[in-house]
């Protein structure tokens, strides 16, 4: 059981299209770069009108990860201990996302894997994107 998501406006696009099994990612078309996770205001340039949502390809690679045995959040706890990897973009090994790796032994992470995005549903009908090791190289 995951927390429930309440996605707010700046957020929203992500949430809708994780929802279509897509992965979009915030785009700055003033200074070409991506930026997650998304700010009202370009990180780079500041920008606040060259903002867009970029489809992704949904590959990345494991940079790091931790294996979480004292979570803070209660809801959580009955899940752990479970792995929190960091999982940086093809696109752009700039942007980070976080995941529990479904269907990877905890601790068991293979740091440099490639990876692909996986859309998993929630209590609250929201699915949110995870990441899963990929079988082989594309
Ligand atoms: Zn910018």
């Amino acid at each position: 059981m995951k927390q429930g998501i309440d996605p707010d406006d700046l957020t929203r696009p992500f949430w809708e299209a994780a929802n279509a099994e897509r992965l979009v990612i915030q785009y700055c078309v003033d200074c070409d770069q991506l930026q997650h996770p998304p700010g009202r205001t370009c990180h780079g340039c500041g920008s606040d009108d060259g903002l867009q949502w970029r489809q992704v390809s949904g590959r990345g690679r494991i940079y790091n990860y931790g294996v979480v045995h004292d979570c803070p959040v209660r809801l959580l706890r009955d899940d752990q201990p479970f792995n929190v990897a960091v999982i940086t973009l093809d696109e752009d090994p700039g942007i980070q996302m976080y995941s529990h790796l479904p269907g990877t032994p905890v601790d068991e992470v293979p740091v440099g894997a490639p990876v692909e995005v996986v859309f998993e549903a929630t209590a609250n009908g929201q699915k949110v994107p995870e990441w899963r090791v990929a079988t082989e190289e594309k």
